[in-house]
């Protein structure tokens, strides 16, 4: 009996003595019914959230306050497109035989605080040297900051494809990368570079179906994979839990992917009726990157910023990602945010939410595809993407209100993921 007691008084002793965080919200979005609260509490112990309640709700002797009573709350913000390694600058040609995988490092882990500082608590970094796996294992160990990452590794292309690593080269240079580089020509080897990606540590596979604007190929948009190679690649992906981005521009390769079974497309910039139908038949989610488009032709009028074959296609295809975008969301494409960071600087991924309310998306809607949605799209929606009890801990906090002025998104004064805050 007295060992009962003396249990019971421990047992007591450590609930009491559990630290819980309350945080004040003067607003706070709800994602799901797309509503704005006001004067709300929400309790966090540990990397979760354990209550929300109406009202500032009275602390007892050990919790801790964070007032954020003058500010607007929402779920942390999803990026499912960015490229944590690089950042766009003149020099991107040059680099790639000037960089050992050490400065890719350095600079992607500045690029990752960034990202994280600006209110993105998870990203999806869909493609780069591979660097980014031990990125995302830094992170996640804690030695350095940044959002949680679920990253591709490598892209896979096809020979001469928009991610063909040595695409430009010079002959002797250019050699013949294969699987093991994320280049692939028919099943066997699609199978293969998939095998690669997963023993590699990645979380997911990326694909580039189409040709693209940043490399230097001359077609920014034809297909680059056949329909057969691309369901190869899905079916291998899902041998091992690994849903399968893909970058297209071209309506035909758009098509190939939603009907081989990818789970998003990246971009999507010529989609065409049948495209947007077969997008709704199949439930393939669509990741716009609207700022990725206007940021590449806006640098393309640079004098000298891009080779000439790049400059044509930025021009070409990048403004049209905007009316496309317009397009699916009025036609009920499921949509996710994705910004293609890196395309243009870290930290300014919120310009893709004026972007999506400019062609016509309502702001609690474009928050909603940055949240719910991109949680669904990652398959974490158990975990993050919504402020809930159970939920991660992932909360921030903007001044104003986005809902009236989204200019808001770009003024983040609290970042809080896993239950750690990193800005205040
Ligand atoms: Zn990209």
């Amino acid at each position: 009996m007295r060992n009962i007691f003396i249990f019971l008084a421990l047992f007591i002793g450590q609930f009491s003595f559990a630290q819980k965080t309350i945080i004040y919200c003067g607003k706070l979005i709800d994602v799901k019914s797309l509503q704005i609260l006001s004067e709300m509490s929400i309790v966090v112990e540990g990397n979760k959230i354990i209550d929300i309640q109406k009202g500032f709700i009275n602390p007892s002797s050990n919790n801790l306050i964070i007032d954020l009573k003058n500010k607007t709350v929402m779920p942390g913000l999803i990026d499912s497109h960015v490229h944590l390694e690089s950042e766009t600058n003149p020099n991107a040609q040059i680099q790639r035989f000037t960089q050992n995988p050490a400065d890719i490092a350095f600079q992607s882990t500045v690029y990752a605080k960034t990202t994280l500082m600006a209110g993105f608590t998870t990203v999806r970094d869909v493609g780069g040297s591979g660097v980014n796996i031990s990125l995302r294992n830094a992170i996640r160990k804690g030695i350095i900051i940044g959002p949680r990452v679920l990253t591709a590794g490598k892209t896979i292309a096809s020979t001469g494809g928009h991610a063909d690593p040595t695409n430009g080269y010079r002959k002797d240079l250019m050699g013949d990368p294969g699987p093991l580089e994320g280049v692939a020509n028919g099943p066997d080897e699609c199978r293969k570079a998939v095998r690669q990606r997963y023993k590699d540590g990645a979380d997911l596979i990326k694909i580039t179906a189409s040709g693209g604007v940043l490399s230097l190929e001359k077609d920014g948009s034809g297909p680059q994979f056949s329909e057969e190679e691309i369901r190869a690649i899905v079916e291998t992906a899902k041998d091992y839990g690994m849903p399968v981005a893909a970058h297209a521009h071209g309506a035909e390769a758009i098509k190939r992917a939603i009907r081989a079974g990818v789970t998003s497309i990246e971009h999507g910039t010529m989609m065409d009726d049948e495209a947007i139908d077969l997008f709704k038949k199949y439930g393939t989610w669509y990741v716009p990157t609207i700022i990725a488009g206007k940021a590449s032709s806006d640098s393309a009028k640079k004098p000298g910023y891009f080779p000439a074959i790049i400059t044509e296609k930025a021009l070409a295809i990048g403004p049209k990602i905007q009316a496309t975008f317009a397009k699916a969301y009025k036609a009920g494409v499921k949509i996710a945010f994705g910004t293609d960071a890196g395309v243009y600087a870290h930290g300014k991924n919120w310009m893709e939410f004026v972007y999506m309310t400019e062609a016509g998306m309502p702001a609690l809607e474009a928050i909603k595809c940055a949240t719910v949605n991109a949680s669904e799209l990652l398959g974490m929606s158990d975990k993050i993407g919504s402020i809930e009890k159970g939920k991660l801990a992932d909360i921030i906090a903007v001044d104003g209100d986005p809902s009236i002025d989204i200019q808001s998104m770009g003024k983040v004064q609290f970042v809080m993921k896993d239950g750690v805050v990193y800005k205040k």
